[in-house]
């Protein structure tokens, strides 16, 4: 396959004076590749890694088997006479609480002994203060990039909006753009003075200019693939920009977290995502003659990746889907410390309940608790809804009376579910309430509730009442769920296709748990089931 720059090396820019938006004049460029000569440029990629630099109890995926996987590779592209780039479409944080509870600090260790050699900025690096981040990018010791995000005051990006590679003589210019949607999603303290463009326009003039400097463009984005282009309720994504913005060779992508077999080509532009957490690297091997891309291969490779099979004994068992790939021992020593610290902190105290809050399969399921209605109340606050809606079936276990750990909360809530919600206009809320309320006490589908009260008539959500008000029908509603009923799960309402569905990306304990630091000691009383639904 062959992708068009429009590029004309040597003689076409040569002796133009060319002016770039906010410099007087730049010297035209002069490409320094050889004619004729073949160079090869290997893109190892990963994306959404979201705090997973230690294997998960199956021995899957993790930063030390990462690390062999990758040493591999350059060693086999350089015997090659082919160079490497190592890139990350970006959301390091959020996601896992021994990761969490570092600010990611084993994470961006183990990115820069990985020697990435940039990443595009995530909206979940605007989880933590500009502190954290800050400290973030020391760690790391690469660039953190990102056009799109400016700092209001100076109109200057955060902090790189590109950087150009020189590698054997070929120029790959590297930028870096984040979905628009992180002033939706992000925390909004720690986005005041920053303005995020649409990532479109800003490429408009970037990829031009660059151009003029570059033999390769490639784009690392945090925007999401979305077949087609069709991004529904999301900012545009990667496909948006191909199509929008000619020029760019390579798009390495993330957020949507979906995993792209091949290349999903747009415009002449390849595509490229590798799923999330690691699980995957991305392989593109690119040939580059005359200064124009003439052959390309990709794969992703899968990180100790397991799937279940039965033995000679039928028992279920988890084998590798391709050969074991070692743990490489710097990585493990570098992470060990750190992944020992992580589990110690989740024993920590971060709070104290006064009563007991009842999560217990034989009652939640069947009424109101406190545990529920704490829970859809912490979702409801996280994400400013009116109405927060939990299903009783990811509740878990109690949380006893005393002294609350992380480790109590992934007790209640282990399934690293992420909190979304979505806008609702009275009469789809009618809609939505009425499919809920309906739920049979007993299955794991029953409803829990904050900020609302109705009756249930049949098949039918009725006397609605939002936050002490009748329901208007002027107005719509925010819902916080969490994502896996918003997909359709425990037979809810699916609304992930709905143009006001947003996926926060908060994951569902870590919002309990920082519910619980600002609101401790907890008391019972406040949490009382009040038979706000009459069914
Ligand atoms: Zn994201």
């Amino acid at each position: 396959m062959k992708t068009m720059k429009g590029y004309l090396p040597h003689l076409a820019v040569t002796g133009l004076a060319i002016a770039v938006a906010g410099c007087a004049t730049t010297a035209s460029y002069q490409p320094t590749w050889e004619a004729d000569k073949e160079y090869k440029v290997t893109i190892l990629h990963t994306n959404d890694h979201h705090g997973r630099f230690w294997q998960n109890r199956n021995g899957e995926y993790g930063m030390a088997a990462r690390k062999t996987l990758i040493d591999n590779i350059r060693e086999e592209v350089a015997l090659n006479g082919g160079a490497s780039l190592l890139l990350s479409g970006g959301d390091i944080n959020t996601g896992v609480p021994e990761s969490d509870l570092q600010d990611a600090e084993p994470d961006f260790r183990g990115m820069k002994l990985l020697q990435y050699d940039a990443m595009a900025l995530g909206n979940h690096e605007f989880d933590n203060s500009r502190n954290v981040l800050m400290k973030q990018r020391e760690w790391a010791g690469f660039p953190f990039l990102s056009a799109n995000i400016l700092v209001k005051e100076t109109g200057e990006p955060l902090f790189d909006a590109y950087k150009i590679f020189d590698i054997n003589n070929l120029k790959i210019a590297v930028m870096g753009f984040t979905t628009d949607d992180t002033v939706k999603i992000g925390n909004p303290e720690y986005l005041e003075d920053l303005s995020i463009l649409p990532p479109a326009e800003v490429a408009k003039t970037l990829v031009p200019e660059l151009e003029k400097k570059a033999d390769l463009i490639v784009a690392a984005t945090h925007m999401g693939h979305y077949k087609d282009g069709n991004y529904g309720g999301n900012a545009p994504g990667d496909v948006t920009l191909a199509r929008t913005v000619p020029g760019i060779d390579v798009i390495v992508g993330g957020h949507s977290q979906n995993p792209l077999f091949e290349p999903d080509v747009q415009s002449g532009t390849l595509i490229l995502q590798a799923h999330e957490w690691g699980k995957y690297v991305g392989r593109l091997d690119l040939v580059i003659k005359n200064g124009e891309i003439t052959s390309s291969e990709y794969r992703l490779i899968p990180v100790n990746l397991k799937k279940k099979v039965k033995d000679a004994e039928g028992n279920s068992v988890r084998v590798f889907i391709e050969d074991e790939i070692e743990q490489d021992p710097e990585m493990l020593d570098l992470l060990t410390p750190f992944q020992a610290k992580g589990q110690k902190e989740l024993s920590v105290e971060i709070g104290f309940s006064n009563d007991d809050f009842i999560g217990e399969r034989g009652v939640v399921r069947k009424q109101e608790t406190n545990l529920g209605n704490l829970i859809a109340l912490a979702m409801k606050e996280k994400v400013n809804a009116d109405i927060g809606v939990m299903n009783s079936g990811g509740i878990r276990d109690n949380l006893p009376k005393g002294i609350v750990t992380y480790k109590s909360v992934l007790q209640v809530q282990p399934f690293g579910n992420t909190v979304s919600y979505v806008d609702l206009t009275a009469a789809e809320l009618t809609d939505y309430l009425s499919v809920v309320g309906g739920k049979q006490a007993g299955s794991g589908a029953f409803g829990q509730f904050s900020g609302v009260a109705f009756t249930q008539v049949g098949d039918k959500a009725t006397n609605i009442v939002v936050n002490g008000a009748p329901l208007d029908t002027s107005k719509t509603y925010r819902v916080a769920i969490n994502n896996y009923v918003a997909t359709g799960g425990d037979g809810y309402p699916k609304v992930t296709d709905h143009p006001n569905y947003v996926n926060s990306g908060y994951v569902d304990a870590d919002v309990m748990v920082e519910y619980i630091q600002n609101n401790y000691p907890l008391d019972g009383a406040k949490y009382a089931p009040t038979g706000a639904v009459k069914r």
